[in-house]
């Protein structure tokens, strides 16, 4: 399987001349091909501008990003990027958005619908080719979005907050949909959000970033099994690890690991909490 990330002391300013700033810190992480990855950190400490530089669109300042030990150095289809907002054209049908990268690549018109097809059913739109963009809901356009980018068959999947513009159960629907696809397709995935439960209920591993200038400051691996459901969100150990992650983001960077015993959280002298003394 392909798709292993490699980022190595990665920094990266922004701003012009005197107003020049370092926006991603000396950022050092390694993802297995297949990994779901988040990137989790509060606003502005710059997860779209890690992002940015996976994808090719920024350069960093030091240090060096690879995928399956290519170096990145420009955007390239195989690391394909969705943003909160979509990026489909209006003026096109939903299916013609969707074959847009086999066009680019001169696949001829029968069977690039073909395979768009094949794509709009892996996200449950099956029904959706022949609509234009704004006739549909915004979950169904996040999901015209992703197929978009899935068609190119990229090695890694860039998500920058895709669904923080969706409501809390079209967003919920939206991340079991992502969790099925990624199973079936096989793809590393980069999901950057703000969103603890979000981050908890979706990845392998998660990087929790501190405020600007953006810094690693844990590295969480979650064992919850596989595949997951939406009862995860109201466990016991899902709700002591959104408390560190709670404590990491606002600025308790003292917070001791969470440790958990058969009857709940466990606290650091080693005695347990009950559930309502942890969340
Ligand atoms: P996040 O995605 O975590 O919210 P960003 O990566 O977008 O953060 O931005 C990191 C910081 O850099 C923010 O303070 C933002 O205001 C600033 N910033 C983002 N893009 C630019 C730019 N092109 N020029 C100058 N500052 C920028
Ligand atoms: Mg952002």
């Amino acid at each position: 399987m392909s798709g292993q990330v490699s980022i190595e002391n990665v920094s990266i300013e922004l701003g012009d001349q005197s107003r020049r700033f370092t926006a991603v810190d000396n950022i050092s992480l390694q993802l297995r091909a297949g990994e779901f990855a988040c990137i989790l950190g509060p606003s502005g400490c710059g997860k779209s501008t890690l992002l940015g530089a996976l994808a090719g669109h920024l350069h960093p300042r030091q240090g060096a990003i690879s995928v399956d030990g290519e170096k990145v150095q420009a955007p390239h289809p195989e690391r394909g990027l969705v943003f909160q907002h979509h990026t489909l054209f209006p003026w096109q049908r939903v299916i013609d958005n969707v074959a847009f990268g086999l066009k680019m690549k001169g696949v001829k018109r029968a069977e690039r619908h073909e395979r768009a097809l094949e794509i709009l059913r892996l996200v449950g739109l099956g029904e959706c080719g022949q609509q234009y963009p704004w006739q549909l809901s915004g979950g169904q356009q996040q999901r015209v979005e992703l197929a978009r980018v899935l068609i190119n068959r990229p090695r890694v999947l860039l998500m920058d907050e895709p669904f923080g513009a969706l409501d809390a159960i079209t967003r919920l629907r939206m991340q079991e949909l992502l969790l099925d696809i990624w199973s079936d397709v096989g793809i590393t995935v980069v999901f950057v959000t703000h969103d603890i439960d979000e981050a908890l209920y979706l990845a392998d591993r998660i990087f929790v970033m501190s405020p600007r200038p953006g810094k690693i400051i844990e590295e969480i691996a979650l064992n919850f099994a596989r595949p997951r459901s939406p009862e995860l969100l109201t466990t016991v150990e899902f709700a002591g690890l959104k408390r560190h992650c709670m404590n990491l983001l606002h600025g308790g960077l003292d917070v001791d690991p969470v440790k958990f015993s058969p009857i709940g959280f466990v606290n650091k002298e080693g005695s347990a909490k009950s559930l309502e003394a942890a969340v």
